[in-house]
C-alpha cells in the first residue's frame, strides 16, 4: 500500500520513518516534508493547505492511506474533503477536530461527560469577563482564547491584574484575531504535566504509553512557551494504575461523548493532562500526535503502525491485539535555531548528522530542515529532534545528548535538562 503523510515537522518524519518499516507499506510519500523525510521516504512538493492538490496526488499515485500530522488541515476539514472523494484518510473530521480547535466546545463537552478538568466559565465579551473577575476572589487563573493560536492563546495568570491584562490582549486588542472572539477563564491547576495519547476508530480505544513534553524554552521550565523542546516516554509521573484510570475516566467517556454529540472521533485523541494531587485533570485535547511526543513514542512502538491506522480507518480497532512496546525508555532532545521561539535566521548548513546517526539506538528526526545545493540547512525554529533509546531513562538521556554533541550549525542550541524530572522521580 502507498501511504501519504501530510506535514513537514519532526512528528511527520517519525511517522513516515515508522510507516516505512511496515511490511504492508510500498511507497511512503510526505507532503511537503523536510530534508529528513526525503531520506527515509519520498517528498512531494504540495502544501498541507492545498487539499485539491493533495487529493489529485493521492488519486494519481494510488495512495491507500493518508495520515495527517498537524492540526490546521484537520480543523479546516481535510478528512471530510478526502472522504468525499472516497479516499482513505486517518484523522478526525472537521466537526470532531473542534475538540482542539475550540476550547469552548472542548470544555463544554468535558463538563457534559463529567470528565475531570479545571473549573471554568465562558465569555463572549470582555466586559462580562472583567465583571466576573472583579466579583471573584483574587486568585491564580488561566485565560484562554477559544480558537487555535499556535500555543500562544493561553495565558497563565498569578493574580487578577494579570488576568485583566490577558482579557485585554485576547478579547480587545485581538492579538490572536477571531480566535479571541470567545474566552475561557479557568481555575489554575498545579502539578506535573503529562501527555496520554490514544488511537481510536470512534468506538474502540488503543491507549499509547504516556509521554512528557517540555514546552518552556529554557532549562528548569523557564522562559517563553515553544512548540516543545523535548519529550520522553514512558513518563513515570503516570503510573500504570493512573494510565488505566485516565483511559477509563477521560479517554473512553470523551470518545463516547463525541459519538453522542454526532461527531464520531477517528484519529489520535491526545489528552494534555495536569497530574494534580487530586488526580489527573484535562488541560486540553489535541486531535493529532504531539510533536515532539510522537518521536519517542515511534522509537518505542514495536507494533506495525500502518496496520493499526488501517484498522482505525476501517472501524475495526477491536480486532487489534495489544500493542507491543520496546521496554526501554526513549528521550528526544529538540535542537533549535538561535532566537527561537522569537525570530531567527535560516539557511545555516548542519554538520555532524552522519556521525550522530552512527551512534547505536539513536535516530535524528528532522523538523525545520531543507536541502540546498546538496547540503542540509536549517529551515525553521525547531530544527531536529535527536532521539535515543536507553536501558533506563538516564542512559537514554545520555545517548541523546551524545548525539546532540556530534551536531552543529551556527547558533544551534537545546535544553540540557530533558528527562530530568523523570530521572529525579525514579531516583527519589
Ligand atoms: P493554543 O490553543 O494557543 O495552541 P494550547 O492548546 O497549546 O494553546 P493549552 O495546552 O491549553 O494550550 O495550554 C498551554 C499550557 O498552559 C499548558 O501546557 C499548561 O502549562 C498551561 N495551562 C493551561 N491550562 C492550565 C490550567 N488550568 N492550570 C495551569 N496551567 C495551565
Amino acid at each position: 500500500m502507498n501511504v501519504l503523510v501530510i506535514g513537514s515537522g519532526g512528528r511527520e518524519h517519525a511517522l513516515a520513518w515508522k510507516l516505512k518499516q511496515s511490511p504492508l507499506a510500498d511507497r511512503v510519500f510526505v507532503a511537503p516534508g523536510n530534508a529528513g523525510t526525503a531520506q527515509d521516504a519520498e517528498n512531494v512538493p504540495i502544501s498541507e493547505k492545498d487539499f485539491a492538490g493533495l487529493i489529485r496526488f493521492a488519486k494519481a499515485n494510488r495512495v491507500g492511506l493518508t495520515v495527517v500530522g498537524p492540526e490546521a488541515p484537520l480543523a479546516e476539514g481535510i478528512v471530510d474533503a478526502f472522504r468525499a472523494e472516497k479516499l482513505r484518510i486517518f484523522g478526525p473530521t472537521k466537526a470532531a477536530a473542534e475538540l482542539e480547535a475550540s476550547k469552548v466546545f472542548c470544555k463544554q463537552l468535558l463538563r457534559s461527560a463529567d470528565v475531570p478538568t479545571a473549573d471554568f466559565q465562558i465569555f463572549s465579551d470582555p466586559a462580562s469577563a472583567r465583571r466576573y473577575l472583579m466579583e471573584k476572589e483574587d486568585m491564580p487563573l488561566v485565560v484562554k482564547a477559544d480558537g487555535l493560536a499556535a500555543g500562544k492563546g493561553v495565558i497563565v495568570c498569578d493574580n487578577r491584574e494579570q488576568a485583566l491584562q490577558a482579557i485585554r490582549l485576547i478579547a480587545e486588542e485581538k492579538a490572536f484575531g477571531s480566535a479571541g472572539d470567545r474566552l475561557v477563564i479557568e481555575e489554575r491547576l498545579h502539578g506535573e504535566e503529562a501527555s496520554v495519547l490514544a488511537i481510536t476508530d470512534g468506538k474502540t480505544i488503543v491507549t499509547l504509553q504516556p509521554a512528557q513534553d517540555h514546552k518552556p524554552a529554557y532549562d528548569g521550565d523557564t522562559g517563553p512557551n515553544t512548540g516543545g523542546m523535548g519529550a520522553y516516554s514512558p513518563a513515570p509521573v503516570v503510573s500504570d494504575e493512573a494510565l488505566h484510570w485516565i483511559e477509563a475516566n477521560i479517554l473512553v467517556p470523551t470518545v463516547h461523548a463525541m459519538r453522542k454529540a454526532g461527531r464520531p472521533f477517528t484519529g489520535v485523541l491526545y489528552a494534555g493532562l495536569m497530574m494534580t494531587p487530586l488526580g489527573p485533570r484535562v488541560l486540553e485535547f489535541n486531535v493529532r500526535f504531539g510533536d515532539p511526543e510522537c518521536q519517542p513514542l515511534m522509537m518505542r512502538l514495536k507494533s506495525d503502525l500502518l496496520e493499526i491506522l488501517n484498522l482505525a480507518v476501517d472501524g475495526q480497532l477491536d480486532q487489534l491485539e495489544s500493542l507491543e512496546w520496546d521496554p526501554r525508555p526513549a528521550v528526544c532532545v529538540v535542537m533549535a535555531s538561535e532566537g527561537y521561539p522569537g525570530s531567527y535566521q535560516k539557511g545555516f548548513p548542519i554538520r555532524g548528522l552522519d556521525e550522530a546517526a552512527r551512534l547505536p539506538d539513536v535516530k535524528v528526526f528532522h523538523a525545520g530542515t531543507a536541502l540546498k545545493d546538496g547540503e542540509i540547512v536549517t529551515a525553521g525554529g525547531r530544527v531536529l529532534g535527536v532521539t535515543a533509546l536507553g536501558e533506563n531513562i538516564a542512559r537514554a538521556k545520555y545517548q541523546a545528548y551524545a548525539a546532540v554533541k556530534c551536531i552543529r550549525w551556527q547558533g544551534a542550541w537545546c535544553r540540557k535538562d530533558i528527562a530530568d524530572k523523570a530521572i529525579r522521580r525514579l531516583t527519589q
